[in-house]
């Protein structure tokens, strides 16, 4: 009888045991991440308003970045004007996106641009695309068919006016919301950035043509940018404006 009663002692002590290592575990899981969100949540939000200008300057370091390049060196660049850097700093931009990247551009092909959206698309960012189907020079490109075989989204205009827009929204605030909705889960607090300019996403417009880029994380102007993309993103998809119309792909 009173082996019976400690054995059945034993088991409850037992169970009791698993059960206090099991909430524990659980607790300490559930508070960090708690802690995580509330870290996520508390840490400054990062502030850029920079002016970037394309021009003749862009090659002064082009002996210095041979020289490194032949000893096999990293070369530290000065020149503010050097096109590496400066197609670097939009790499930069569209590595950061965490949920979309929102892409309003009269003409695009940029091998290095091309790669880094694709990357972002790749790590499960939303690219969305809008381009001017027809103009002087430029058609679809191969690089932007090989974009829709891929999965990113592109929509053209096809009209007799010209869609000349150069700009690009990083984690837009409405298109953030929409796609933690959709998912049902979020990455992080989103870092919204505009990047806006007369540059066109080509290789001569980066290593040729005398251009400026704005990249800023203002709320009001990315949301001003946001909006109109969706505005039009909108338009291309329902056809409500008779002059643009959904490319066909
Ligand atoms: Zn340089």
């Amino acid at each position: 009888m009173v082996l019976q009663f400690m054995n059945r002692i034993s088991t409850v002590h037992h169970w009791a045991t698993i059960g206090i290592g099991f909430g524990l575990g659980f607790g300490t899981v559930t508070l960090w991440h708690l802690g995580k969100l509330i870290r996520d949540q508390l840490k400054p939000q990062r502030e850029l308003h920079e002016v970037f200008m394309f021009n003749e300057l862009r090659y002064q370091c082009l002996q210095e970045h041979r020289k490194h390049n032949q000893a096999g060196t990293k070369c530290v660049c000065t020149n503010e004007y050097c096109v590496d850097r400066l197609v670097d700093q939009i790499v930069q931009e569209l590595g950061r996106a965490k949920y979309s990247i929102d892409l309003a551009m009269f003409t695009l092909n940029s091998v290095s641009l091309e790669r880094a959206l694709l990357a972002a698309h790749r790590r499960g960012v939303i690219v969305r695309i809008i381009l001017n189907k027809y103009s002087s020079s430029y058609d679809l490109s191969a690089a932007i068919s090989r974009m829709i075989t891929l999965g990113v989204l592109v929509r053209t205009v096809t009209s007799r006016y010209i869609m000349h827009h150069k700009f690009c929204v990083i984690d837009g605030c409405v298109r953030v919301e929409q796609i933690c909705q959709r998912r049902r889960r979020s990455f992080g607090p989103p870092q919204p950035t505009l990047i806006n300019g007369s540059l066109n996403w080509t290789d001569s417009g980066c290593t040729s043509n005398w251009e400026s880029m704005v990249i800023s994380t203002q709320p009001q102007l990315v949301s001003t940018f946001e909006a109109e993309f969706n505005r039009l993103w909108n338009s291309l998809e329902a056809k409500k404006l008779p002059k643009l119309v959904q490319t066909s792909l």
